[in-house]
């Protein structure tokens, strides 16, 4: 077909400069188009949807191939000539596939999911689709955590981790004479999710009164995830594919330990990933080692990166690989003078890590167990080791805030530059501070999932503070999210099915929000900026995470009085610091 020529020429120069696709004959397996919602560059640095695209073709009776939206100077194009969305490896219509499965990593991707489904000749809504089209299954972290946004678009919820899923899948693809069996077949399993299999009732405020499975459907009442048990026998995620076209270029990333035990209330990563999993060292190595030659540097995945009981041992094996290492944010409560050492042997120049707020009391309020004394000290570690420069992370709009509080951030960062400073003296060369501030959007799935955002006016009002309060500082530069973005990937974030109609406007106008609300007439504020702490059923609540309510109502109200939660870890470290949990705030 001479208009899918330029996507062909796309997907074969891809092809020609990675190392690592899979490529099977599709005859007698099931076929599944893997899509990530967003291009090829950004998608192919994303280490879960390289994983899911490895465990698929793990399976000898799978064959799995990959889609991405076209880069935006040829997207429109696309759409115009009408031609159908090709995968990358054999270039073949993805209409043609049995299951169509998207890795959904960001709320902001969802409008490209809806491109994607139009691209490919699919009708966008579930309840519109026939047994001659693939099976839509949407599945990533912001997916499981609250997908009913996404919900009539979806003919299956993945609500699970990759690794637990695929073989219940298969099984259940094998066993069923069509496609309605084969979506009864699934709600049996752990971890899938069939959003036309209910009913929502919404009682007269708006609010929902119960999720009803539908009569025949055999849907249980709630879904619960499925999730890795254990990780000692298993192959850590790792890059699986190299090219030099994305973000990270041909870096290995690879998982190191799954999971955080620090609790922090208002952390979705945290809590959903519990409980904490180390991947096993010598299989972390061996990746490492087969990669090398495609990869110089190294990138460890992981909300807790120190947590992994071998880390020592690890750094120095891949510092004697000749690795470059890049690890994710770190938590200061574990960084030792070895890690640093090996960091900055490796070449790194640059520390991540996330105060989060300037005072200790903020840090009760939202359960991060560190003090402003602790940060100094680990920081003074980390300058001293020779890292020049760090970058930190911020949050604005916590509940019980005050100025006192955004005056804190400004004294933490120039005490942090102090310390930068010092120690730069003997180099000649002072470093940067770069700091980012983001309003906190209260998650589902964690103990801050029934509060309301904080309002766009005071939120606006805090963000102009704190952009006084550090400018003209020397060496420190910050960036701050406007309110306005985090208004919609709020409701993205904290909407039910009801907010798909703006999601679909949104797709259509070129993913103006503000164009969506008024066309459609979703109210982002009930969804936004309401307490939820009366409603008999949050949207989320229809999977099940594991998690119980009754703890996150009890530290949603140890919060409001900055009372801490010590993870089992520090409480006894820290057991100097209990005397804290007595103070009045
Ligand atoms: S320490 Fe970081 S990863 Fe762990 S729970 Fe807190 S915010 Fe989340």
């Amino acid at each position: 077909m001479t208009q899918s020529w330029p996507q062909r020429e796309r997907a074969r120069e891809l092809l020609s400069k990675e190392v690592g696709y899979v490529r099977k004959p599709h005859g007698g397996r099931m076929r599944v188009a893997l899509a990530f919602p967003n291009t090829y560059f950004v998608g192919m640095s994303n280490l879960g949807f390289q994983t899911v695209y490895t465990l698929f073709n793990a399976q000898a009776d799978i064959v799995c191939e990959r889609v991405f939206l076209p880069p935006k100077t040829e997207l429109a194009a696309q759409l115009a000539s009408g031609a159908p969305l090709l995968t990358i490896e054999s270039q073949t219509p993805v209409r043609d596939f049995d299951i169509f499965a998207f890795s959904v990593s960001f709320e902001w991707d969802y409008t490209n999911v809806l491109t994607l489904l139009r691209m490919a000749g699919i009708p966008a809504r579930a309840e519109d689709r026939t047994h001659h089209d693939p099976l839509v299954m949407i599945g990533g972290a912001v997916t499981f955590v609250n997908p009913e946004p996404l919900a009539p678009f979806a003919d299956i919820v993945a609500a699970s981790e990759g690794e637990a899923l695929i073989p219940s899948l298969l099984g259940a693809f094998r066993a069923a004479q069509d496609r309605d069996d084969l979506l009864r077949r699934l709600v049996a399993e752990r971890g899938f999710y069939v959003p036309a299999f209910y009913e929502v009732k919404y009682a007269d405020d708006g609010t929902i009164d119960a999720f009803l499975p539908r009569e025949g459907t055999t849907a249980p009442p709630v879904v619960r995830k499925a999730a890795l048990k254990a990780t000692e026998a298993v192959d850590p995620p790792a890059t699986t594919i190299f090219t030099p076209e994305t973000e990270f270029g041909s870096r290995l990333l690879i998982e190191v330990v799954r999971g955080c035990a620090n609790l922090c209330r208002f952390c979705w990563a945290g809590y959903n990933y519990l409980p904490v999993r180390a991947f096993p060292k010598e299989r972390i190595l061996e990746r490492a080692a087969q990669a090398r030659p495609h990869s110089q540097r190294i990138g460890l995945v992981s909300i807790a990166l120190c947590d992994h009981p071998d880390i020592e041992e690890i750094l120095t094996t891949l510092v004697g690989m000749g690795y470059s290492i890049s690890p994710a944010s770190l938590r200061l409560d574990d960084l030792t003078p070895t890690i640093l050492r090996l960091l900055r042997e490796s070449g790194e120049r640059t520390v991540t890590i996330a105060p989060e707020t300037g005072s200790d009391r903020l840090r009760r309020v939202i359960n991060k167990t560190l003090t402003n004394d602790e940060i100094l000290a680990a920081a003074d570690l980390i300058f001293a080791s020779g890292i020049e420069n760090l970058k930190l992370y911020f949050m604005l709009g916590i509940p019980t805030e005050t100025d006192e509080d955004l005056v804190a951030i400004r004294d933490l960062t120039l005490q942090l530059r102090d310390a930068m400073v010092k120690h730069a003296r003997s180099r000649g060369h002072v470093g940067r501070i770069v700091g980012s501030v983001n309003p906190l959007v209260p998650k589902p799935g964690t103990a801050y999932q029934w509060l309301p955002m904080e309002d766009d006016r005071s939120i606006e009002r805090k963000i102009s503070r704190v952009r006084s309060l550090m400018a003209g500082i020397d060496n420190v530069y910050f960036t701050i999210k406007s309110e306005r973005h985090s208004l919609y990937q709020a409701l993205l974030s904290l909407g039910d099915r009801r907010v798909a109609p703006a999601i679909e406007a949104a797709e259509r106008n070129g993913g103006n929000w503000r164009a969506a609300m008024a066309e459609t007439g979703v109210d982002a504020d009930f969804f936004v900026f309401r307490d939820r702490s009366r409603d008999r059923v949050l949207p989320w609540d229809i999977i099940d995470g594991g998690m119980k309510d009754a703890f996150f109502r009890a530290e949603a109200d140890k919060a409001m009085r900055a009372e801490w939660t010590l993870p089992p870890k520090r409480q006894k470290e820290n057991a100097r610091l209990l005397a804290t949990l007595h103070e009045t705030p």
